[in-house]
């Protein structure tokens, strides 16, 4: 675990204080986010910075150990991974539209739509939270 911790300052500055999921931004919270493992250590993931990314509790405490979850047609998608694109927000937008309006989180592809579902990016508390963050001007 402190290994894990002595990536934190690196690991959120790469982020910009926000959780690489649901976009949320920690300053804004009250909480203290997760360093996550993208892939879980029981699945041979390393704590690497090319494998950790910054994760708002909820978005972690829902992914769990997993590596995909099903889309809408039920098939296995993987989840979301912040690092497969050299800017995690350029590959977020790969897969996920923030309308601004609602602050509801869509998917652009079925790694998108199984990500939404199993993180639960747009659980009430999150959705909430979001909404305040954009009406401050916190989520660009
Ligand atoms: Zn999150």
């Amino acid at each position: 675990m402190a290994r894990v911790e002595a990536y934190r300052l690196i690991v959120v500055a790469r982020a910009g204080g926000a959780c690489e999921y649901c976009r949320l931004l920690e300053a804004a919270t009250g909480v203290t986010f997760h360093i996550e493992h993208i892939v879980p250590q029981m699945h041979g993931g390393k704590t690497l910075l090319d494998n950790l990314a910054l994760s708002c509790p909820g978005c972690n405490l829902a992914k769990g150990d997993r590596v995909s979850a099903k889309d809408r047609r039920g098939r296995d998608q993987p989840l979301f991974n912040p690092r497969a694109v050299q800017s995690w927000l350029l590959g977020w937008h790969l897969h996920f539209i923030l309308d601004r309006e609602n602050g509801l989180i869509s998917a652009r592809s079925p790694t998108g739509e199984a990500t939404i579902g199993a993180l639960r990016m747009n659980d009430a508390n999150r959705l909430f939270a979001r909404r305040l963050q954009i009406q401050a001007g916190l989520i660009a």
